[in-house]
């Protein structure tokens, strides 16, 4: 028997409600997502605007978008996706700070085999090692993204509730205190919040502390170079200052600079790039330090549906170091999720 697809929310004319735990990028992207056909609402302890606070991780990132670290083939497809779209966004809204920008990356511990993602991005190709620093085994080069995150959050916010968005400060110390909110669907994008909050407390999340700085500088050309124990990067943010990195610290969660560790930072960023970076700290002029703690997980990111106490939820969390890497493309898994909720019986979900 033939009829119209099941579709209950669009058949009686009013959109699902949504509401999304969480408004670092995670949340943000989602809601980006969602927000086209459902009624979304945000609710999060820090949202987008507040001064930024070692509670969440969002406001500290780079950005930078370097492809790679992937512990599945989902997780590389939603790396490609989260590119694409940030890369049309580069050219439709530059006011969003997404710019496009040369990189050079470097590996000490892979060899071409490893690179899946050289098929993938614009002009990409290997260096020749006559290129490389020393010690590095591969060398590649190509066109990628950078954004400032003081700019793209709030702007993003801005955007989402110009399409009726709706962002409440909330904090809550289990998902099941949000039913009272009547929604349809509940998105867990919370970052390491799934660690503590009482009905998720996802003992394989881990808290990965970070530390840069943003420094004044001219540099124009995004670097990384990855020995397997260290990773070393600068993020130029194309307006005269760059963000040189990094560091990767489980378990800590000191939100206070460590100035041993920027030392170390500028040994090795000078060691790579000796023309253009001292090893001096009294040499540069430090506009701001970074600490943030990154929301890792042991298996990978977590993008799956549970129904708890009733409530129906998909969980979106567990980016590590990459929220901006995956962003869109955990936003679209999210939301073909929510989508299989809504709308369990149509063909595309069985
Ligand atoms: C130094 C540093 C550099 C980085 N550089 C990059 C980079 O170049 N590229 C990149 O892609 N990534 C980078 N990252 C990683 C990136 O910052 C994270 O992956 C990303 O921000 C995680 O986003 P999220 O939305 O999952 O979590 P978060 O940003 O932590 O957001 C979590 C949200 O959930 C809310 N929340 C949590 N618990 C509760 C609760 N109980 N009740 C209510 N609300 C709650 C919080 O208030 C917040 O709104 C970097 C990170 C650091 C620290």
């Amino acid at each position: 028997m033939s009829g119209p697809p099941y579709m209950p929310w669009f058949n009686q004319g009013k959109m699902a409600q949504i509401t999304i735990v969480g408004a670092g990028i995670v949340g943000m992207a989602t809601a980006s997502m969602l927000s086209h056909h459902h009624k979304v609402t945000v609710v999060a302890r820090n949202l987008p605007g507040d001064k930024p606070s070692i509670e969440w991780a969002s406001p500290w990132a780079g950005v930078s978008f370097i492809a790679g670290g992937c512990s599945s083939p989902a997780e590389a497809k939603m790396q490609l996706d989260a590119f694409a779209e940030l890369w049309r966004w580069s050219d439709v809204y530059p006011e969003s700070s997404i710019k496009k920008i040369p990189i050079e990356d470097f590996h000490d511990d892979k060899t071409e085999e490893d690179i899946w993602w050289k098929d993938y991005m614009p002009e990409f190709r290997f260096l020749p090692p006559e290129s490389l620093p020393k010690g590095a085994k591969l060398g590649t080069a190509y066109k990628s993204l950078i954004l400032n995150p003081d700019i793209f959050l709030p702007w993003l916010r801005q955007r989402l509730e110009g399409t009726g968005v709706q962002f409440k400060r909330m904090t809550l110390t289990s998902l099941s205190e949000a039913r009272s909110l009547g929604h349809d669907v509940l998105i867990n994008a919370t970052g390491f919040g799934s660690l503590t909050l009482n009905d998720v407390r996802d003992q394989s999340v881990e808290l990965i502390r970070g530390q840069t700085m943003l420094v004044k500088s001219n540099y124009d050309k995004l670097f990384m170079r990855d020995t397997g124990d260290t990773y070393t990067y600068v993020i130029p943010r194309l307006d005269g200052t760059a963000v040189l990195g990094g560091t990767r610290h489980k378990g800590s969660v000191d939100p206070n600079p460590d100035l041993d560790l920027c030392q170390d930072i500028v040994n090795r960023v000078n060691k790579n790039l000796p023309s253009h970076f001292s090893n001096n700290l009294q040499d540069y002029q430090i506009v701001r330090h970074n600490v943030g703690i990154r929301p890792s997980r042991v298996n990978g990111i977590r993008v799956e549906r549970e129904v708890k106490d009733g409530q129906k939820i998909v969980h979106a969390y567990g980016v590590a170091g990459g929220g901006y890497i995956f962003s869109f493309g955990i936003a679209r898994a999210a939301r073909d999720l929510v989508e299989g909720y809504l709308f369990p019986h149509h063909p595309a979900k069985l």
